[in-house]
């Protein structure tokens, strides 16, 4: 027996009920508290069985987090740490090359934690540079062991760890703050800066890059107002591609730098306000009417309990925005709620408009791009959605 086969046999034991681990059977990787019926007070690797003994797979726990156990694999055999990552990690990257992206000069999510069965691990390429995020403890003490698998394959990168100050709060640990903060990569041919610290993600928002894409390829002469802006790349993708101004409105002094170093970079003409948007928007009007408008807010539900909370705030911006959007005016309505999803967006849009008396269109539903993946099973995983109207005139 080889001391993998030793290490299998012999690997300490979470046992969980059979009824509350329903979900995992049908595909997602989260094991909640209600589940545990026998764990370590440890933390550590551990076989996942029921109470009647059947198995569920090998899964990191950690006692001290409101979801103590993330699925790493549903084999029986564990191929042991490094042999697992080894194999996910080229996994990851293979996926990228079939769908299309490539590595260089761009900003690419090469792992997306759970729909990369990587579950506590993001990795973002940003030019040379690749961003290492842990979102779990065990993922963090995998850090230096991940780096050195995928330093071979990107030997004149950067290679820089960091863990988010609400992440580490959640698993007990302390944040990692990276050393190397400020790193240039390009998007749709433009530069952008990513700024990495302890409180963003990992530092821009790739995620949203396909709906700049489509805001750049009808901005041409449009007016455009950026709400929630950060580093304004929607104003800055819709100025390249012809718009006829772009006010960029965000609270962060430091986004609002960046957004303005951002666009110097790129020789462009932008507008910032630094405000709150809730009650900055009637002063905002003034400037209206607006052609396009981008409604990017922060997660306003962070979770179900938050939901009413969450879409009260969205009914609060659609009925402020509308009025500001002229004739075959755009706006692209995001959440980043798990729990506000398209069908609210567009239940929220439907509403307001037909009591204010507009013809408002769908002209696109979209969710995050495919360097971002979920399991089909983990509805959790499905976190950005966005709806675009197109205001066609009154009822
Ligand atoms: N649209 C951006 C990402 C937005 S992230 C992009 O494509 O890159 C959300 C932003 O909202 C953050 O920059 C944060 O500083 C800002 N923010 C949060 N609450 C705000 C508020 N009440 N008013 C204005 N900006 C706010």
């Amino acid at each position: 027996m080889s001391e993998e086969q030793t290490a299998t046999t012999t690997a300490p034991v979470l046992e969980v009920q059979r009824r509350k681990v329903a979900n995992v059977f049908r595909g997602a990787p989260w094991i909640f508290p209600n589940a545990v019926r026998n764990g370590p007070d440890e933390p550590g690797l551990l076989k996942v069985v029921t109470e009647t003994g059947r198995f569920v797979g090998w899964a990191d726990y950690n006692p001290q987090a409101p979801v103590p156990g993330r699925l790493l694999s549903r084999g029986e055999d564990w191929p042991g740490e490094e042999v697992w990552l080894r194999l996910r990690l080229q996994s990851a990257l293979e996926r990228r090359m079939r769908l299309g992206y490539s590595f260089g000069g761009g900003g690419v999510r090469l792992v997306n934690g759970e729909g990369d069965g990587m579950p506590g691990l993001v990795i973002d390429a940003y030019g040379t540079t690749m961003v290492y995020d842990f979102y779990t403890r065990a993922m963090r003490e995998r850090g230096e062991l991940i780096v050195q698998i995928l330093k071979p394959q990107f030997s004149d990168y950067h290679h820089v760890m960091r863990m988010g100050r609400d992440a580490a709060e959640r698993e007990h640990c302390e944040p990692l703050e990276p050393a190397t903060t400020e790193i240039i990569f390009g998007e749709n041919g433009l530069c952008f800066q990513a700024q990495l610290d302890a409180s963003q993600k990992t530092g821009f928002y790739l995620d949203q890059r396909d709906n700049r894409r489509f805001i750049a390829r009808c901005a041409a002469g449009r007016r455009v107002l950026d709400l929630f802006a950060y580093h304004a790349a929607f104003s800055l993708s819709a100025l390249a591609a012809g718009a006829r101004s772009a006010l960029a409105v965000d609270s962060s002094t430091e986004a609002l730098a960046t957004a303005m170093k951002d666009a110097e970079r790129n020789g462009l003409s932008l507008m910032t306000s630094e405000a709150d948007v809730f009650s900055s928007l009637p002063e905002i009007a003034k400037h209206g009417p607006f052609d396009m408008i981008i409604c990017d807010p922060p997660k306003m539900a962070p979770s179900r309990k938050h939901r009413e909370k969450g879409l009260g705030a969205y009914r609060r911006l659609c009925r402020q925005c509308l009025p500001m959007l002229g004739q075959g005016g755009l706006l692209l309505l995001s959440s980043c709620s798990q729990a506000i999803d398209t069908d609210d967006l567009r239940g929220i849009l439907g509403q307001i408009s037909s009591r204010q008396r507009l013809a408002l269109d769908v002209v696109a539903i979209t969710h995050q791009p495919a360097d971002h993946p979920w399991p089909v099973g983990f509805l959790t995983g499905r976190y950005l959605s966005t709806v675009i109207v197109e205001r066609r005139g009154q009822m």
